[in-house]
């Protein structure tokens, strides 16, 4: 995940608790670099948020991800002796067999084909579920957030790279863990990827790719797609160029998904949408010009924050309770 929105500070709304007692679970989101890890009550509201570096593999690429879980997992029924903790809802990148507890592959975390459900559930004798961490942000907002109540969504991370969440009649759409790989779908004018492909819409409509080529373009190194968005705002023809390449791509592949899919809201969320209406308003302009008689979709931003991968985590451990 690499939304950095504000949190929220209260969620809206959560639905009532179901029958599961004050039982807690535990939520983990397995980054590149940090692992967050939190309580969750029977509401979705987090407790004892933690944050801590993501374990060097040791041997098997994903044991190691398992023992920290573990040891997390008595650390916080120490620190609440109180406390019945359920569940647990682990959730990582890459390319994830949810229906199997499976991490098929990771390029940055180095697991292939890691059974992450069945070895967690063996290490503390705990129902786990595993999920994508952005499928997860997805299910969020979903049940909590900007697309609660709605049944036909993509929800785009359009932070460092582009990555998706794709609902169909309220169902998140798996593809066996291929589903929601927006940002590797080749839109005009996109450029060489690291996926070896030529054109994905993350090399062009990313945060980072908009920082990346205002430095190529201009010569001026920027930290982020922020300063992109001033210096566009300013009149700087050079950040003006990036930006509109960057929407015209985005819209493009939101055109395309509306049209295949029937998409009634498309959520928003990761660090570009700091940009707030500066990046919506035209957004919502191209993809209204893109579309004729099929369904006009609302774009919204993401209102789960920053957190919002480790309360989909939770909600699905909660499930896993809840199930009959
Ligand atoms: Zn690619």
């Amino acid at each position: 995940m690499t939304t950095i929105d504000p949190p929220p500070t209260s969620l809206p709304t959560p639905e009532p608790a179901t029958g599961t007692g004050q039982d807690l679970v535990l939520a983990i989101d397995v980054g590149g670099t940090d692992l967050k890890s939190a309580l969750a009550d029977p509401a979705g509201a987090l407790i004892d948020i933690r944050r801590t570096a993501t374990p060097a593999s040791s041997g098997v690429p994903g044991e190691s991800i398992v023992e920290r879980s573990a040891a997390l997992l008595a650390e916080y029924r120490g620190a609440w002796p109180t406390k019945n903790i359920a569940a647990i809802g682990l959730i990582a990148p890459g390319l994830v067999d949810e229906v199997n507890g499976v991490g098929i592959y990771s390029a940055n975390l180095g697991w292939r084909d890691f059974p992450f459900a069945d070895r967690l559930r063996r290490a503390t004798g705990l129902p786990v579920s595993y999920a994508h961490d952005v499928g997860a942000a997805g299910d969020a907002e979903m049940r909590f957030g900007a697309a609660r109540g709605l049944g036909d969504v993509v929800v785009m991370i359009v932070g460092t790279g582009i990555a998706g969440a794709v609902f169909c009649d309220g169902k998140r759409v798996l593809g066996g863990g291929y589903a929601g790989e927006l940002g590797h779908a080749q839109v005009p004018g996109g450029l060489d990827c690291t996926c070896g492909l030529r054109g994905c819409l993350e090399t062009i409509g990313s945060a980072g790719a908009i920082a990346r080529r205002y430095t190529e373009l201009s010569g001026q190194a920027v930290p982020g797609a922020r300063e992109v968005f001033a210096a566009a705002a300013a009149g700087d023809p050079v950040g003006r160029r990036v930006i509109d390449d960057a929407i015209t791509a985005l819209a493009f592949s939101i055109a395309q998904l509306v049209a295949i899919l029937g998409t009634e809201a498309v959520v928003i969320g990761g660090g570009l949408t700091q940009a707030g209406d500066a990046l919506l308003d035209p957004l919502r302009l191209q993809v209204k010009q893109n579309l004729s008689f099929h369904r006009h979709p609302v774009l919204l931003a993401a209102q789960m924050g920053q957190d919002a991968g480790l309360i989909g985590a939770a909600l699905r451990a909660r499930d896993l309770l809840d199930a009959p």
